[in-house]
C-alpha cells in the first residue's frame, strides 16, 4: 500500500536535512534512544502485568553492513502495530513537522536546529545521513510484522512484513555524503559520546580480552589468552542512578576515573545529587583540584535526560565557576534536541542550575562542619572555586563568607570572624579601621614580612590570581582593610595616632629630597621623606595599595580598561627615613661626590631588597660596593 504525507506548507526532508547538517551525528542518539524506550515500555507493560511472556534477551543491536551500505538498530521492545507506524511514525511527526515549518519561518539556523526537538521528530532526524529508511516491526500483542519503507520523498510504502523477532529493526541507507557513518570507529565514537549509560544494553560489533586459559605456565599460574566477545558499548547502572547509602568512597573515585579516564588526579569531594521536589534530577558532581592557575576546562560537566546525553557545553548553563567542578547531571527536565541558546534559556534550566549551586553550598558547610580537618587540609586545592563563586554570586557569598579559611605565614587558617578577632586591636589604625596585611610572595617579600613581625603583626598569605578581585569585594561587604605587606613603610602600614618626632628641620628635610631627587629616575620612583623609627631601614621601596591593585586587576580581568592599566609602568616610592643615624650623617657630608655615593648605596640596597635593581643599574652598585670596601 502507498501513503502519502501530509504536509501542506513544504516537505519536511529538505528542512530537516539543511536545518540539522551541523549537528547531524545525534540521528543515531535519536534512534537508539527510541529503542530504548521501546525496551523500558516492555519492562513498564510487563511489571503491570499487560505483558505475561518472557521478556527474554534485551540487548539492543547496532550493526554495520559496509556491502549494503547500511547501519540499524535492532531492539527487543514493544514493537509497533500498522496503525502504531501510521499514528506514530507518520501522522504524529509530520503534523509536528508543520507547525515546526510555520515556526520556523523568520528564525536563524540555530533556532529552528533548537525546535526541532520539540516536535517529535527524532525518528526523521535519520534522513539527515540516509537515502532511505526502512522499518520491521512486530508489536509484542501478537499483531502482523510490519514494513515500512520511505525514500526521504512525502510518499511511503507500508505492508505486512516478515520481522519474526518482537521489536523493532530500522535500517538506515546511509547517503554517500554521510560514508563516515559506515565506518566502525565512527559509529563507536558516537556510540560511545551519546549512549554510555543508557539503561538498557547496547552491542555494538566486537572486542578483544585477556583472560585466563586452561593451560599453565612455568610458574603454574593459568596463561593469558585474548579472546574475542560482544563488545556492549554502555554501563547501564551509572553510579548516579544508584543509592549512596549503598556506595563507598571507592566507587565514586571509580566512577571519576570511567567518566575522565584520561585524567589522573583524583576528586576532592563529591556530591551525589537526589531531588524529587520541585523537579526531578540526580548526579555526581565533583571538586577537582584546581591549579593555581585556572585551566581551560578540559573535563566537563555533562548534561544527561535520562541517561541519554545532551551536551557538555554547559557554558551559560551551570553559573561559571561551577564549570570549575566535573561530573554528570541527569534530569528528565533537560530538554533533549534543543540547542545551547534554547537550554540557557529554558525555565527549568535556570532552576536546575541555581538547586545545583546551592547544593554545593550545603555540601561545603556540611564537610566545614563535619571534617573540618579535612576540609582545612585541602582547603588550598578549593580555594579558587570559592573565591570564584564568590565573587559572581551573592547568595554563594553569604553561605561561604562563614566557612572560608585564610591562611597566615604559619599554616594556621581563620575565618574571617575569628581573624578579625585574633589581630585586634594590634592592627585597628587611627580611624578603628582593622588593617589585615599580607604577602604574595613570602620570599621576595622577606625583609618587609620582618618588620611586620617584629611589631606582633600577623599576615596573610593571598598569591592567587583572584585575590585582587577577592580582596576589594571583601573590603566592600566585610568591612576590613587589605594592605599588603610592602605598600608602606612598616610605620605606616597601620597608621596609629602617635607622631615619631623628625630629627630634621624642614629645610633640611626639603634639602635632603632634592639630594635624593638627583639620583633616582622620578619618573618612575617618587621620592617620600619619612619620620620613622630610628632602627627602621634608611630607605625602603614602597607601592601603592591602591594603584598595585588596580593596575594587577585590569591585567587579569579582560576589561576594556586593560590597555590602559596594563600597559602603565609599576610605579613605586622611595621612601627616606629622616631619623635613621647614615641619612642624618650623609646631609652633613661635605664632599659631594661621597655623598651622592652614599645615598646611591642606600637606595640601591632598597631597591635590591625589592628585586628592582637589574641591568647597568646592578653593575653600577657592583662596581660601587667594591670601591667602598677598597677604600
Ligand atoms: P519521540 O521519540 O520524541 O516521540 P520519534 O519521532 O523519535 O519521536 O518517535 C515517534 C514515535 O514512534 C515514538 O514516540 C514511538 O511511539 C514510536 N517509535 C519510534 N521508534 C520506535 C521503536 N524502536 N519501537 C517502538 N516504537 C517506536
Amino acid at each position: 500500500m502507498k501513503g502519502q504525507i501530509q504536509v501542506k506548507t513544504e516537505n519536511i526532508f529538505p528542512i530537516i536535512k539543511k536545518f540539522l547538517y551541523s549537528d547531524h551525528e545525534i540521528f543515531l542518539r535519536e534512534i537508539v534512544s527510541n529503542a530504548v524506550d521501546a525496551t523500558m515500555k516492555l519492562r513498564t507493560l510487563a511489571s503491570l502485568g499487560q505483558y505475561d511472556k518472557a521478556i527474554g534477551d534485551e540487548t539492543i543491536d547496532v550493526v554495520l553492513d559496509k556491502k549494503k551500505q547500511t547501519l540499524s538498530v535492532i531492539d527487543r521492545g514493544i514493537g509497533m502495530t500498522k496503525e502504531e507506524v501510521e499514528k506514530y511514525i507518520t501522522n504524529i511527526a509530520l503534523s509536528g513537522a508543520e507547525e515546526f515549518i510555520e515556526k520556523f519561518k523568520g528564525k536563524n539556523k540555530e533556532e529552528a536546529a533548537g525546535l526541532i526537538g520539540h516536535f517529535g521528530l527524532g525518528f526523521f532526524s535519520s534522513f539527515m545521513v540516509s537515502d532511505k529508511v526502512e522499518i520491521d516491526t512486530l508489536s509484542y500483542n501478537g499483531d502482523k510484522a510490519v514494513h515500512w519503507l520511505c525514500d526521504g520523498s512525502e510518499e511511503y510504502d507500508i505492508e505486512d512484513g516478515t520481522w519474526n523477532k518482537r521489536g523493532t529493526k530500522i535500517t538506515m541507507h546511509i547517503s554517500k555524503e554521510n560514508k563516515e557513518f559506515l565506518e566502525e570507529d565512527k559509529i563507536l565514537d558516537l556510540l560511545k559520546k551519546y549512549c554510555r549509560f543508557m539503561p538498557v544494553a547496547i552491542r555494538f560489533g566486537k572486542e578483544k580480552i585477556w583472560v585466563d586459559s586452561e593451560k599453565k605456565d612455568k610458574e603454574g599460574k593459568p596463561e593469558r589468552v585474548q579472546k574475542e566477545q560482544d563488545r556492549i558499548i554502555n554501563n547501564t547502572k551509572p553510579l548516579w542512578k544508584q543509592k549512596p547509602a549503598d556506595l563507598k568512597e571507592e566507587d565514586y573515585k571509580a566512577f571519576y576515573r570511567e567518566l575522565y579516564p584520561m585524567n589522573f588526579d583524583e576528586p576532592l569531594f563529591h556530591i551525589h545529587l537526589n531531588v524529587d521536589y520541585p523537579f526531578n534530577l540526580t548526579g555526581i558532581l565533583f571538586f577537582p583540584k584546581i591549579q593555581k592557575n585556572i585551566e581551560p576546562v578540559r573535563d566537563k560537566i555533562q548534561l544527561y535526560c535520562n541517561q541519554v546525553f545532551v551536551t557538555d557545553s554547559v557554558e551559560g548553563i551551570v553559573p561559571d565557576y561551577m564549570m570549575l567542578l566535573r561530573g554528570v547531571i541527569d534530569s528528565p527536565d533537560i530538554p533533549l534536541n534543543v540547542s545551547r541558546s534554547y537550554l540557557q534559556s529554558d525555565g527549568n534550566v535556570k532552576k536546575i542550575s541555581s538547586h545545583i549551586a546551592k547544593k554545593v553550598a550545603d555540601k561545603l558547610e556540611e564537610i566545614s562542619k563535619n571534617n573540618h580537618d579535612e576540609f582545612k587540609q585541602k582547603f588550598e586545592d578549593l580555594r579558587i572555586f570559592l573565591e570564584y563563586g564568590m565573587l559572581s554570586d551573592d547568595k554563594f557569598y553569604e553561605k561561604m563568607e562563614k566557612i572560608f579559611l585564610f591562611r597566615n605565614l604559619d599554616d594556621q587558617y581563620f575565618t574571617l570572624e575569628d581573624y578579625k578577632k585574633k589581630i585586634e586591636p594590634l592592627q585597628t589604625d587611627k580611624d578603628k579601621r582593622l588593617v589585615v596585611l599580607y604577602a604574595s610572595q613570602p620570599q621576595e617579600q622577606y625583609s618587609y614580612i620582618q618588620a611586620a613581625k617584629d611589631k606582633g603583626y600577623d599576615i596573610l598569605i593571598m598569591d592567587g590570581i583572584l585575590d585582587n578581585h577577592f580582596i576589594n569585594m571583601l573590603e566592600q561587604k566585610a568591612n576590613v582593610h587589605f594592605s599588603r605587606i610592602d605598600s608602606d613603610v612598616i610605620d605606616k602600614l597601620i597608621p596609629k595616632d602617635e607622631v615619631i618626632p623628625s630629627k630634621l628641620s624642614t629645610e633640611q628635610t626639603d634639602k635632603l629630597k632634592a639630594l635624593v631627587e638627583a639620583i633616582v629616575d622620578t619618573k618612575t620612583l617618587s621620592v617620600q621623606t619619612e619620620s620613622l623609627e630610628e632602627t627602621a631601614k634608611p630607605m625602603t621601596i614602597t607601592q601603592n595599595e591602591y594603584m598595585r591593585r588596580m593596575k594587577q586587576m585590569y591585567e587579569v580581568g579582560n576589561s576594556p580598561m586593560a590597555g590602559l592599566y596594563g600597559n602603565m609602568p609599576d610605579s613605586y616610592n622611595l621612601v627616606v627615613n629622616c631619623n635613621h643615624p647614615l641619612i642624618v650623617k650623609a646631609l652633613d657630608m661635605t664632599d659631594a661626590e661621597a655623598q651622592s655615593n652614599v645615598l646611591s648605596q642606600l637606595k640601591d640596597l632598597a631597591m635590591l631588597s625589592q628585586g628592582l635593581l637589574k641591568g647597568k643599574a646592578l653593575d653600577d652598585f657592583i662596581e660601587r660596593s667594591v670601591s667602598i670596601i677598597k677604600e
